[in-house]
C-alpha cells in the first residue's frame, strides 16, 4: 500500500517505532535540528500569517489524515504534469501540528516545474480556515517528475520559516510525501510527518 511504500522510501519506519528524538531523515548535518527547534530568533523574517504565535517555529510532529493524503495524491495525479498546490489548515499545540483541511488552489503558473498560488483563492481559503478556528500551517505542492525535496526555487520562495512545506512527489509512480521546515530560505530539514 502507498503509505508503507512511502515510509520505506523515506527510511522513517524505524524512527517512528523507536519514538525518534531527532525526527530527521538523516540527510541533515548533525545539530541542525537542535539549533532550530524551539528558537524564536527568526521571527523578523516571518510574514503576518503566523505572527504572534507562541508555538516553536519548527513543528515537532505533523499529522495528516489518511483520507486527506489519498485525496491529495489523486488530485495531484489528475493535474500532472502540472504542479498541484494548495494550503494546509489545522491546529497546533506544543509543536504538534494537525492538518484538518487541505485546500486545493489553482497553480496560476500552470507549470510542470514551479507553482504560484492564486491570490484570490488564497485569500478565500485563509478566511475560511479562520472562520473554522484553524491556523494556516503551511502549504503543499506536487513534484510530478522530481523527488520530494525543495527545489532551489522552492527554497528561494520559502519566506515563512514557521510554515510546514509539504512536497508530494509522483516521480517514479509511488507517491512520496514529506514535510519540510525551511530556515531563512536556505536550510532545509525534514519534519516528522505522520499519516494515519
Ligand atoms: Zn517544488
Amino acid at each position: 500500500m502507498a503509505i508503507e511504500e512511502n515510509e520505506n522510501q523515506n527510511g522513517k519506519q524505524d524512527e517512528r517505532q523507536a519514538a525518534p528524538a531527532k525526527g530527521e531523515g538523516g540527510a541533515e548535518p548533525a545539530g541542525a535540528n537542535e539549533n532550530q527547534r524551539g528558537k524564536q530568533d527568526d521571527g523578523q523574517a516571518a510574514p503576518a500569517t503566523n505572527e504572534g504565535r507562541a508555538e516553536p517555529a519548527r513543528a515537532n510532529i505533523v499529522w495528516l489524515k489518511l483520507p486527506d493524503y489519498l485525496a491529495m495524491v489523486r488530485h495531484a495525479r489528475e493535474l500532472a504534469p502540472i504542479e498541484d498546490c494548495g494550503l494546509l489548515a489545522g491546529t497546533e499545540e506544543g509543536g504538534v501540528r494537525t492538518v484538518e483541511k487541505v485546500f486545493y488552489l489553482t497553480n496560476v503558473d500552470h507549470s510542470a516545474e514551479h507553482f504560484a498560488l492564486d491570490p484570490a483563492e488564497q485569500f478565500a481559503a485563509v478566511k475560511e480556515m479562520r472562520a473554522a478556528g484553524w491556523k494556516l500551517l503551511g502549504n503543499w505542492h506536487s513534484h510530478p517528475a522530481s523527488p520530494s525535496r525543495p527545489s532551489e526555487e522552492d527554497k528561494r520562495l520559502a519566506f515563512d520559516s514557521k510554515a510546514s512545506y509539504f512536497i508530494l512527489s509522483l516521480n517514479g509512480g509511488e507517491p512520496v510525501l514529506n514535510s519540510f521546515h525551511i530556515e531563512k530560505q536556505t536550510r532545509v530539514s525534514k519534519e516528522d510527518l505522520r499519516i494515519r
